[in-house]
Formats: structure tokens, sequence, C-alpha cells
């Protein structure tokens, strides 16, 4: 590195969990946009293992999942992609996520989780939660059909948590999936390698074997 330059901040990673069954616009401009306004020097996607808030739904394969969330984020050079969640075994709960990617990047790194407002609502529920806001920095997103409400103080630590609008998009992987299982397009709603990658490996479709978890 270069010596006369001031020594530089922490580094300041954002972390972006979900199942990404597939991962599709909404959560890309979510990151983007929360990139942009907290100086992230890198947002890394975390597929999730198997989610246990998800247990009654059949979920696609850990692989596919994360295979579509390295294309998705292929061209933007401060997203990456982590396997943490898919390669530990049993279900994600993210209080491992973040403490697998403290012990892998080290101290020198300050953490900002970001969740929509349907999985901040429901972060706030859980167990455990002040361990939570210690290991990291909340950013909560706008999501349309999803209020954005402020947490009652005793909930959330002084400072931990950040509430940000960004450009509504109307977009679920429920959505997707329901659209590709009924033959509609999702071109548009995903990028182009995704629709690629669904129709290449047929998931979503009623009779696709490995959606149905027993192969
Ligand atoms: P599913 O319909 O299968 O639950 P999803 O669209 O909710 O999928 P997830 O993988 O569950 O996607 O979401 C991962 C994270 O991205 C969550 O924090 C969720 O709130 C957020 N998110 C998902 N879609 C949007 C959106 N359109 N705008 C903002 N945030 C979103
Ligand atoms: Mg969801």
């Amino acid at each position: 590195r270069d010596r006369n330059r001031p020594p530089r901040h922490r580094y300041r990673l954002g972390v972006m969990g979900g199942t990404f069954d597939p991962i599709h616009h909404g959560h890309l401009v979510a990151a983007s946009e929360v990139a942009r306004r907290f100086a992230l020097d890198e947002v890394v996607f975390v597929p999730t293992g198997r989610p246990w808030q998800k247990d009654a739904r059949e979920v696609s394969e850990a692989e596919d999942r994360y295979l579509m969330t390295v294309i998705a984020t292929a061209s933007n050079p401060r997203f990456t992609v982590s396997r943490v969640d898919i390669d530990r075994p049993g279900p994600t709960y993210t209080v491992d996520t973040l403490r697998d990617l403290r012990t892998e990047r080290g101290d020198d790194v300050d953490f900002f989780f970001i969740t929509g407002a349907d999985a901040l609502s429901a972060i706030l529920t859980w167990r455990g939660v002040e361990e939570l806001f210690g290991l990291a920095h909340f950013v909560g997103v706008t999501r349309p059909g999803h209020e954005l409400s402020v947490p009652p103080k005793e909930q959330v630590p002084e400072g931990r948590l950040t509430l940000m609008e960004v450009p509504a998009l109307s977009i679920s992987s429920t959505g997707c999936r329901d659209r590709v299982s009924e033959g509609d397009p999702i071109w548009y709603l995903v990028p182009d390698g995704i629709v690629q990658y669904i129709a290449k490996r047929g998931l979503y479709h009623d009779d696709e074997p490995d959606h149905a978890g027993h192969q």
C-alpha cells in the first residue's frame, strides 16, 4: 500500500442474509442503497442453510441458491457471496452467521446487517436479540407490503439500528417462484442470468424433482 496515504478507515462490511430462492432485484437494490448510504466497502450476501423460519415449505438446494447469488452479484465489484451458512450443518441463525463472519474477517471490521422490514420485525421477536445488536449495526429497509416501524426503545440498544427508505420494488422470491410455476415471465424482476439459470436447472416447475426435496 502507498505509504503516503492516510491510515485506512475501519473496513465497513454489509451483510445481507437471505434464502435467495431466487435472488431478485429487490435484494440487489436494497444492498446497493445501503452500501451507498453507509459508505460500505463490501456487501457480502449470505445464502441461508435450512432457514428455521421456513421449515414448512421446501427450499431449493443450497448449491442452486448459492450459484444464483454468485451469478447475480458477479458484476458488482463490491458484492461478494459467503458460504458460511450453507456449509454449517443445521438451521441458520443470524447470530451464528455474524459470529462466523467475525471469526473469518477479524476484529478490524464494522458489520452492518441489512434486512427488509418483514425480516426486521421477525428479528425483534427473537430471544438473545441484545447479543445480535452487539455483533452488528442493523439497517432496516423499506419493503412494499410491510411496515417499517420504529421498535420500542427498550428493544434496541442506542444507535444500533437505522431505518432507511429504499426505492420500492414490489418483488418477492415467492412471487418469482409462483410466476415460473405458472409459466409467466420473470424477466426484469431478476437479473438475466437468473432467468437463464432457473430455466437451465428447471427450478420452480411443479414437476421439478429437486425442488420437492425428494430425489
Ligand atoms: P420469500 O418470498 O421466499 O420469503 P423474499 O423475497 O422475502 O423471499 P428473502 O431471501 O426471504 O427474500 O429475503 C432476504 C432479505 O431481503 C430479507 O431481509 C428481506 O426482508 C429482504 N428483501 C426481500 N425482498 C425485498 C424487497 N423487494 N425490498 C426490500 N427488501 C427485500
Ligand atoms: Mg422472505
